[in-house]
């Protein structure tokens, strides 16, 4: 067996679903802040492992009855987890080999951009002239995109011919050079059916604004996501109406619970990230609906994943449970 193959089938041995490989020159055109290159000017390959997120991590949050187990299983515990360990030890074998290797995970707390790509202000400086400020975040979808593990959907998502949109990646770089797998050009997984938009409990996507940008030759094209939305949404606060106040999450008396949240106010985040209660409603069970549908996922379920009827919370009553109401009477008693 080769040393490509004999490292594929050491990363699936070591708990990873899916595995790719890149060259370095797929991250030609790269921003500076997020130029693997520039990490490791050695590197020669990127090796992309995907984890499936558990369909069934979703089902309590279909059924409106379960939200933590896609938050600490699904979303926390691989990305913190799973993941790394899996990532850790293909590493340990490469540098048992007498070749760097560095595993990377999510660490954009770290980043000096932001969301929108734009460097944040009073946080790093470039250690010498022509260097990125530190820390470039090389962006994990685009790198398991490039190593050919699936397309960019228009929810920006990777979507996978495997498990959709319901995956964590991680990244191994690497100086030892292996093979390179294509650049996905199997059969169209994203047909633009808009269930991302239209499901999305923040409207964070545009239906008409893109971003378009050229990924190792190829074009590729998403949705203008409104990431501060998203930020709010996700967790599964939504912004009070004008002169109200509410306590969705900690120091903000602007936010409520949304009707995709059955909490009055946050739950703590589980694995230190955890904190998913939209479940990915669209760009992500929404997407696995549309996939399969459309019969283009290769990993097959017995059932469909859209069984029970849509949930929506009434949260009429906030102002009663918050004990608004009864400050605002109390007030008026004593008026
Ligand atoms: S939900 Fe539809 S439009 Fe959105 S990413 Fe999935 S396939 Fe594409
Ligand atoms: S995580 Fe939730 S709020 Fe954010 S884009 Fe996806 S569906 Fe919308």
């Amino acid at each position: 067996m080769n040393i490509t193959k004999k490292i594929k089938a050491m990363a699936k041995s070591y708990g990873a679903d899916i595995v790719g490989i890149a060259p370095m020159s797929r991250f030609e055109g790269a921003p500076p802040q997020m130029d693997p290159r520039l990490i490791m000017p050695d590197a020669k390959s990127c090796i992309a492992v995907g984890f499936r997120v558990f369909r069934g991590s979703l089902r309590g949050i279909e059924e409106g009855t379960f939200f933590s187990n896609y938050s600490a299983m699904g979303y926390g515990g691989i990305t913190y987890l799973y993941m790394p360990m899996t990532v850790i030890n293909i590493c340990k074998v490469i540098e048992d080999m007498g070749y760097e290797a560095f595993p990377m995970g999510h660490q954009s707390d770290w980043r000096a951009i932001d969301n929108e790509g734009n460097l944040k202000q009073k946080y790093s400086k470039p250690v010498a002239p022509g260097k990125p400020a530190p820390d470039i975040m090389v962006h994990l979808r685009l790198g398991a995109y490039v190593a050919g593990l699936g397309e960019i959907g228009f929810s920006k998502m990777l979507l996978t011919p495997e498990f959709g949109p319901a995956l964590r990646v991680g990244l191994i770089f690497t100086e030892l050079e292996l093979d390179p797998d294509p650049i996905y050009n199997g059969p169209k997984l994203c047909n633009k059916c808009m269930a991302c938009v239209n499901q999305c409990p923040g409207n964070c996507f545009s239906k008409t604004k893109t971003v378009k940008v050229t990924v190792a030759g190829h074009e590729l094209e998403w949705s203008d996501l409104d990431m501060s939305g998203c930020d709010y949404a996700f967790r599964g606060g939504t912004k009070t109406e004008p002169g109200k106040k509410g306590f969705y999450y900690d120091g903000r008396e602007d936010t409520k619970p949304g009707s995709h949240s059955p909490f009055l106010k946050k739950p703590n985040n589980l694995y230190n990230t955890g904190q998913a209660i939209c479940g990915s409603r669209g760009c992500t069970r929404a997407c696995i609906d549309s996939m399969e549908k459309r019969g283009v996922l290769t990993h097959k379920f017995k059932k469909p994943f859209k069984r029970s009827k849509p949930w929506s919370v009434d949260w009429s009553d906030y102002e009663s449970l918050t004990g608004q109401n009864a400050a605002k009477t109390s007030a008026k008693e004593t008026d």
